[in-house]
């Protein structure tokens, strides 16, 4: 196949969202498949890429202008759905880190990241972003408590 032809992310080019600009994140078919309802799952490939901009419509993207957005989901999602779990291999949610917060000791937390250390994490396959969500655990956590 000629190069010239395959728009292929190198890495200093990194891949942004067709719609908002959001610095996207590859993802695989694992998320894509648990995700997506069926009749738009077949709009992607085997791999995409994830806008993780909460306030874009756009979840998924591939670099030949196929894009699949919050309503064709399965399900509603964190962080589109804030009562949604923020963790998709534990189901920690926001109402678990609130409750952290609440008793001083973050309790749940600190079991979570525990877990996510483990084999039982599948972030990769399960995570709408494919990636683990102790970063965002810990962002949010820090947030509510104002920190
Ligand atoms: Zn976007």
């Amino acid at each position: 196949m000629n190069k010239a032809f395959v728009r292929e992310p190198d890495s200093d080019a990194s891949v942004r969202c067709p719609r908002c600009g959001n610095l996207a994140t590859e993802i695989g078919r694992g998320p894509l498949d648990l995700h997506i309802l069926p009749e738009h799952r077949r709009r992607l490939g085997d791999s995409a890429w994830c806008c993780g901009n909460v306030r874009c419509d756009v979840v998924y993207f591939d670099v030949f202008d196929q894009s699949v957005c919050v309503e064709d989901l399965r399900t509603e999602v964190y962080p589109y759905c804030a009562t949604a779990p923020i963790c998709a291999c534990f189901g920690l949610t926001l109402d678990d880190i609130e409750q952290d917060i609440r008793e001083g000791q973050p309790v749940r937390i600190r079991e979570l990241l525990k877990q996510s250390q483990t084999a039982d994490a599948a972030c990769r396959a399960l995570a709408l972003n494919g990636e683990c969500c102790a970063k965002e655990v810990q962002r949010v956590y820090l947030k509510l408590r104002g920190l």
